[in-house]
């Protein structure tokens, strides 16, 4: 519509800053900069007509406040950077900004990308559109919350332990964690830098592709950012699903998952067959490890990463101290909540002397034989169908207090991330409650079009991408 002038940037973005406002109480946003949006729109419109404009030029987006934003707030849902303005842009913000999109501001999270439920905000939870009793997801659960009541058409999240996909499902989006490396990593705060990757929530595999498409390619500062081509994911949704092999592994769709969910499943899976796939049975023996391996080495990393918020370098300091030790001690007590000091704990206790080899050293291990077992099953099929998540959206308030309940809801995300693979999270339908089921399909490393190609063939024929909860149509 931008490109044929049915519609003109400004009006565009002024629609979506007109949804941000009526729709507060859904917590979505951080920040929200309807002024300088509103300028850039200007700017796009002025692109748009003399036809110099770029891949996204006038699409206004938000980004999961994890992400650098020059001259902006980027406070990754903490007290810890509730006063820090970012004095230069991420790698994803100035590829988006320089594709033409539209900034219209900052998405709420968990505290540090810590959390399944964006429960664990300085800035308070975030509701499930669908229902706003239930929790969005998280960590990127006002990216999630903020398309599924299409506040804004798309939103960039971040995907540790998943991140992405379980919002998505949870709020019955499309969400991409692509590869590790295939997105720069330079001014997204790290949380577990082996693990973190960005990647869209967007309504349909197509968009997701169109902005993976700007996001995507060598950064010389990111060391672990691919110096490789990046392929051209738009035509390549185009491949059919005929032939293609989905490997199922039946110790994931075993009784312990919720029924609806499994009946979900089995559904899609059933029109993935009529779409041409073929379905062989695969195993992934050690993925109940899982867990406990990501739990250990993304806290060991996490208590790393978070050392340089010591109140002099960055972010809160306090008031009030003794001396320079109590600086540090009252500044990091004060500036972070209760899931981060949890980890940072467990994190350091897991690489001190001693228990390193034990532990560290031990979930490494494990983490290479995770990714062993996906190279095996690849063997046998081309992609890998999965749940996204055991339930869908739990209740606010239902798991807070039990921190191990809430990690368990990462079961069939987490591997994923080990194994540094590309995986997108599809809603496939609704429970009984009328809540978004999500399934993931996940490809071997580096190969997104081939899970985006698949996905864009069920969304041809199926509705669960457009639906859109009841009280924001
Ligand atoms: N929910 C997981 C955790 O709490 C994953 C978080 C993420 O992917 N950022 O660590």
């Amino acid at each position: 519509m931008l490109q044929t002038k049915k519609i003109s940037s400004v009006e565009l973005t002024s629609h979506f800053l007109q949804r941000i406002d009526q729709n507060r109480e859904l917590n979505a946003f951080i920040t929200v900069d309807a002024e300088t949006a509103l300028a850039n729109a200007r700017q796009a419109d002025i692109s748009l007509n003399d036809k110099s404009g770029d891949l996204l030029t006038g699409l206004p987006l938000a980004l999961k406040d994890i992400f650098c934003t020059r001259g902006m707030l980027t406070s990754c849902g903490s007290r810890m950077l509730a006063n820090f303005t970012s004095p230069y842009d991420a790698t994803v913000t100035e590829r988006l900004n320089a594709a033409g999109s539209v900034l219209l501001g900052k998405t709420n999270m968990d505290e540090f990308a810590m959390g399944s439920s964006n429960e664990s905000s300085y800035f308070g939870p975030v509701l499930n559109p669908w229902n706003v009793d239930c929790v969005p997801g998280g960590s990127s659960g006002g990216s999630a919350a903020a398309v599924s009541a299409r506040l804004c058409p798309a939103t960039v999240g971040t995907d540790t332990g998943g991140s992405i996909r379980q919002p998505a499902a949870f709020c019955g989006l499309t969400g991409l964690k692509p590869s590790y490396g295939r997105i720069s990593r330079y001014g997204m705060v790290a949380f577990a830098s082996s693990l973190d990757q960005a990647g869209p929530i967007t309504q349909s595999a197509e968009d997701a592709a169109l902005l993976l498409q700007a996001m995507a390619g060598f950064d010389p500062r990111d060391s672990t950012s691919l110096d490789i081509e990046v392929p051209d994911f738009l035509p390549a949704l185009k491949t059919s699903l005929d032939g293609v092999t989905v490997g199922v592994a039946a110790s994931f769709l075993d009784s312990t998952l919720d029924p609806d969910v499994l009946a979900g499943i089995e559904e899609a899976l059933r029109t993935f067959e009529n779409l041409g796939a073929r379905l062989v049975d695969i195993e992934l023996p050690n993925s109940s490890a899982g867990i406990p391996c990501y739990y250990v080495i993304a806290l060991a990393e996490a208590s790393s990463n978070l050392s340089r918020f010591d109140g002099v370098r960055y972010g809160h300091r306090a008031e009030q101290y003794d001396d320079l030790m109590d600086m540090y001690e009252q500044s990091r007590a004060e500036g972070f909540g209760d899931e981060v000091k949890r980890r940072i704990l467990i994190g350091t206790y897991a690489l001190s002397a001693g228990y390193y080899d034990a532990y560290y050293l031990k979930a490494q291990k494990i983490r290479r034989i995770i990714a062993d077992d996906f190279r095996n099953a690849f063997q046998r099929c081309d992609l890998i169908a999965a749940p996204t998540t055991p339930t869908t959206a739990f209740r606010l308030s239902e798991k807070v207090d039990d921190p191990v309940a809430m990690y368990l809801n990462d079961i069939f995300t987490v591997p994923v991330n080990l194994a540094g693979l590309p995986a997108v999270s599809i809603p496939v339908g609704l429970d009984q409650a009328a809540m978004p089921i999500g399934m993931q399909l996940i490809g071997p490393y580096l190969e997104e079009s081939r899970i985006l190609a698949a996905a864009h063939s069920y969304q041809q024929v199926t509705p669960w991408h457009q639906r859109i909860p009841e009280a924001f149509t």
